[in-house]
C-alpha cells in the first residue's frame, strides 16, 4: 500500500485564499484592515527566514504587517513596554513573539504580557487554561493546522485512537487537547514512553511532534493509519544540507493510509493558521460574526 500524500501546502493556499476574501470583505463593508504585529528578539537565523515569511504572506492575504525587530541585548523593560504599546494599539489585532527568545528574557513572563485577545500564538496562559475547558480560545497555529488538515481527510474523528508523541507546550499538550475536543480517544508519548512502537501501532491518528529525524518508521505506524509530521530537522545528507520530519516518510507511507511530507505538510499550514488566528482576532474586537 502507498499512503495518499497530504498536501499541506496546497491546503493552505486555499486556507490564505479564504482569509484573503474576508480580510477584502472587512475592508469594504467595514473599513476595518486586520492588522498581526510580529516582535523579534535577536538574530536567530531560523527565527529571522520565519519572521520574514510571516510578515511576507500577511501582506499578500491584505492586512497590516508591524514588524519589530530587536536587538539580542533587548531589556525585559523595553520588549515588556513594546508589549504594552501593542496591547493598545488598535490597529494591531494580533501581536506573535517569536520564540526562542534570548536567555535573559523569561518567555512566560513576555507571553503572559499580551492581551490574550491579541495572543494569535495561543500561548498566554489563559488562552491555555480555555483550550483545556472547552472555552473560545486562541488556539496554536501548529496544532490548529494539524487538526484541519485531519479533518478535511478524515470528517469526524469521533471516537477515533489518536496518539501524539511529543508534549511540548507548543505543539504536543495543544494537539491532544484539540484531538479530545474532537472526541479522540488520546494517547500523549514522550521520551520515558515505555515500547513507544507498540504504542503507536494503536493509534489511527499518529502525530509526530518530536525533534528527531525520521525516528518515526513504518514499523511504528497501524495499516490504514493517518499519520501527520510535524518534525522539521535539517540534516546532512549526501554532502547536503536536507529538510526532514519525525517520520521516516518512505517506510511509513508503506503502511499509513495518507501521511503529510515534510517539506510541505504542516509547515506551509502554520503561518496560514497565524493569519486566520489574525483574522478571529480582529472579528471579535470589532464585535463581528467569526470567519468559520
Ligand atoms: P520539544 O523539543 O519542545 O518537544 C519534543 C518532545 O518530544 C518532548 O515532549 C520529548 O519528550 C519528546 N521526545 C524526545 N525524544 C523522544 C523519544 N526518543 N521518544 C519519544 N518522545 C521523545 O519540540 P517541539 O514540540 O517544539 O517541536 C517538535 C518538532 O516539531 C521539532 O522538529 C520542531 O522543529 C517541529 N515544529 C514544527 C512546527 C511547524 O510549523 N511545522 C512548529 C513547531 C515545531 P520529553 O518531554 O519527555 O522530553
Amino acid at each position: 500500500m502507498t499512503a495518499k500524500r497530504i498536501d499541506g501546502k496546497a491546503f493552505a493556499a486555499g486556507v490564505r485564499a479564504r482569509v484573503a476574501e474576508e480580510v477584502a470583505r472587512l475592508k469594504e463593508g467595514h473599513g476595518i484592515v486586520p492588522g498581526l504585529a510580529v516582535v523579534l528578539v535577536g538574530e536567530d537565523p531560523a527565527s529571522q527566514v520565519y519572521v520574514g515569511a510571516k510578515g511576507k504572506q500577511t501582506v499578500e492575504v491584505g492586512m497590516a504587517s508591524f514588524e519589530h525587530r530587536l536587538p539580542a541585548e533587548t531589556s525585559e523593560a523595553e520588549l515588556l513596554a513594546l508589549i504594552d504599546r501593542l496591547n493598545h494599539d488598535p490597529a494591531v489585532h494580533g501581536i506573535l513573539v517569536q520564540l526562542p527568545l534570548p536567555a535573559h528574557l523569561n518567555a512566560d513572563l513576555v507571553i503572559n504580557a499580551l492581551d490574550p485577545a491579541k495572543d494569535v500564538d495561543g500561548f498566554h496562559i489563559s488562552n491555555v487554561g480555555r483550550l483545556g475547558t472547552g472555552q473560545k480560545s486562541m488556539v496554536p497555529c501548529t496544532p490548529l493546522g494539524c487538526l484541519m488538515m485531519l479533518r478535511d481527510h478524515l470528517g469526524s474523528l469521533s471516537g477515533l485512537n489518536a496518539v501524539v508523541v511529543g508534549r511540548s507546550n507548543i505543539v504536543g499538550k495543544p494537539m491532544a487537547q484539540l484531538l479530545l475536543g474532537e472526541s479522540c480517544t488520546v494517547t500523549v508519548a514522550h521520551s520515558r514512553t515505555r515500547d513507544l512502537a507498540a504504542v503507536c501501532r494503536g493509534a489511527d491518528i499518529l502525530v509526530a511532534a518530536v525533534g528527531r529525524p525520521e525516528m518515526i518508521t513504518g514499523d511504528f505506524v497501524k495499516p490504514g493509519a493517518t499519520v501527520i509530521d510535524v518534525g522539521i530537522n535539517r540534516i546532512e545528507r549526501d554532502g547536503k544540507t536536507k529538510l526532514v520530519g519525525d517520520v521516516d516518510y518512505a517506510s511509513a507511507a508503506e503502511v499509513a493510509g495518507a501521511i503529510t511530507p515534510v517539506p510541505g505538510g504542516v509547515g506551509p499550514m502554520t503561518i496560514a493558521c497565524l493569519l486566520a488566528n489574525t483574522l478571529t482576532a480582529c472579528c471579535r474586537a470589532n464585535g463581528l460574526p467569526e470567519p468559520q
